[in-house]
């Protein structure tokens, strides 16, 4: 069988299609060597080697870059120092005078990136409800260049349909962006549904232990791919030797991490849901999810990541106070799991009408559910809602 036929759980552990690069060629070993080296000794005087200077390229990072494009199913893969940093970066291919049209409801640093920093270099922008196609299709405007689409979204996992939203930009000559951490290439492949760049926070499930800070990049096309690496090596916002080796050994293990993972969240959103104080629960795999049909064509798995709404801000804190195993942080894709609490976390750079204007309300919490068992998480999310009922209790809230 040819390496590029492999199922994608057998390439997260064998990397790039030409994988026989991860034995070391000298010793045999399986692990891919950390090539600390910022410079590489030129053995000619007229002809370079292929590798010059770290930051333009290094070998560890290669096999790292190699591997997402692989798993992605693009031309080329890029390794930036975080996820924000292959999204400016992506950005950074825009031009004064451009215009972007991104999904209302994305990630708290990328609103940051696009209302304060994108304006300083004269490029506009328009957030928009992309779970609707019509309402996306009237804001593309004659200097639209991208379409930027996070889904699920970020925290209330709306679900916007890739493939109509990357017909409506090739319509338009428009770029197709998708942030794609959520789902991941194990559960989610944009390049294939017509995406142009897929952009991924590998800080989150593909890294999966809660260790590096990552961004990576994919393009869907070998010209795209050469100017996004020449803005990587002109910006130099590149990742590390070490963290490219520690990102390649987390995406060893993402098959077997996310699909646990995410059986243990459906378990719990069973749970959540007949629960009298929560008032809310929000994943994509739930039948009556507004996104779920598209969310079943577009992707093959749920994912790990549901929010749930309690009734307000005292009844979150309470919740927050008793639980015991998730850990209480930002961040998500972890081994362990971790509760968040968007309104002053992920989302804290947002004000707070533009919050409630997404459903970011201050009973909302976040649950990325890592690898415990998902009776002892069961169990322990009981007690913290008992918690929250006596605390109702106590100041007279009838249930
Ligand atoms: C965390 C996150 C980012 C930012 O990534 P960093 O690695 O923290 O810079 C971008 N998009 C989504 C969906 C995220 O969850």
């Amino acid at each position: 069988m040819r390496p590029e036929n492999d199922q994608l759980e057998t390439r997260f552990i064998h990397g790039s299609a030409n994988n026989r690069s991860h034995h070391e060629p000298a010793t045999g070993a399986v692990n891919v060597p950390i090539y600390l080296s910022s410079t590489f000794h030129q053995e000619s005087f007229d002809t370079m080697g292929p590798y010059d200077y770290s930051r333009s390229g290094n070998p560890t990072r290669q096999v790292l870059e190699d591997t997402i494009a692989n798993l992605e199913g693009g031309a080329r893969g890029l390794a930036f120092s975080s996820g924000m940093a292959a999204i400016s970066s992506a950005f950074m291919l825009l031009s004064a005078g451009d215009h972007v049209l991104v999904s209302k409801d994305v990630y708290g640093g990328t609103f940051r990136l696009i209302t304060e920093m994108l304006g300083k270099y004269n490029i506009d922008h328009t957030f928009v409800n992309m779970t609707d196609l019509n309402e996306t299709s009237r804001a593309i405007q004659s200097n639209t260049k991208v379409i930027y689409v996070e889904t699920p979204s970020n925290p209330c996992l709306n679900i916007t349909d890739i493939e109509g939203v990357a017909k409506l930009a090739k319509a338009h000559g428009c770029l197709t962006f998708v942030d794609n951490t959520f789902m991941t290439p194990l559960y989610q492949n944009p390049l294939e549904l017509g995406a142009d760049i897929v952009l991924h926070s590998a800080t989150k499930f593909l890294s999966g232990h809660s260790d590096i800070i990552a961004g990576l990049a994919v393009t869907k096309n070998e010209e795209l791919g050469e100017r996004l690496a020449f803005i990587q090596n002109s910006f130099g916002s590149i990742l590390g030797a070490q963290d490219s080796y520690q990102l390649i050994q987390g995406i060893k293990t993402l098959g077997a991490r996310l699909k646990q993972s995410s059986d243990s969240a459906l378990k719990i959103v069973s749970h959540l849901q007949e629960h009298s104080l929560v008032e809310e629960v929000y994943y994509p795999g739930l039948s009556h999810h507004a996104g779920h049909p598209i969310h079943r064509r577009q992707s093959t798995g749920a994912g790990a990541l549901l929010s749930f709404r309690l009734a307000d801000k005292e009844a979150a804190k309470a919740f927050v106070e008793q639980i015991r195993l998730p850990v209480f942080a930002v961040s998500l894709g972890a081994v362990e799991s971790i509760l968040s609490y968007p309104a002053t976390m992920s989302h804290a750079a947002m004000p707070e009408k533009e919050r409630a204007k997404r459903g970011i309300t201050d009973g909302l919490l976040r649950l990325s559910v890592g690898l415990e068992h998902p009776g002892d998480l069961i169990e322990d999310i009981e007690q913290a809602l008992q918690a929250v009922a006596r605390t109702r209790q106590k100041v007279g809230v009838s249930l």
